[in-house]
């Protein structure tokens, strides 16, 4: 993919929402936004933080954490707590629809999608006459790999 091209409706989105924020559209605030996409599955603050910083790109923890705030609100990203757990996040613009299962041992979380839960959705929007704008479908539980052998690839790296 073109480089120009890359992340072309999302920086709109959030251009969109900068201007009409009174925000300034600082290159810092677009690097955020680009290692949120660039990034498979989920991260926090942290995380992003020391890739952007991988990158030679100077962009302070705080502007990290502020522009994270900003692209929840216009809808770019979205927002877990699993359990205790400090939060999470992940893409959400043209990101595959999935629900959770996590790992109390292991602190992994692994994504899953199930169609039906969409045609669930649907019986209930229309039986309640109510439309739905998002849900949470959590599955708390521990992975049998870890549970079987006394380790498994996640706790190691937690471990470390
Ligand atoms: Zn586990
Ligand atoms: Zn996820």
């Amino acid at each position: 993919m073109a480089e120009a091209e890359f992340l072309k409706t999302e920086k709109e989105i959030f251009t969109e929402y900068m201007v009409s924020n009174g925000l300034r559209k600082t290159p810092e605030r677009y690097a955020v936004l680009e290692e949120a996409y660039r990034t498979n599955g989920h991260f926090n603050v942290d995380m992003l933080f020391e890739l952007i910083q991988k990158r030679k790109l100077r962009v302070s923890r705080a502007t990290v954490y502020n522009t994270i705030e900003h692209l929840l609100k216009c809808g770019l990203i979205t927002k877990h707590q699993f359990g205790e757990t400090k939060f999470i996040y992940e893409k959400s613009f043209a990101y595959k629809q999935h629900d959770h299962l996590i790992c109390g041992d292991c602190e992994k979380v692994f994504e899953f999608c199930d169609p039906r839960l969409y045609q669930i959705q649907s019986t209930v929007e229309k039986y309640l006459d109510f439309k739905i704008s998002q849900h949470a479908l959590n599955f708390y539980g521990q992975c049998n790999k870890l549970k079987q052998t006394g380790a498994c690839e996640h706790f190691k790296i937690k471990k470390q």
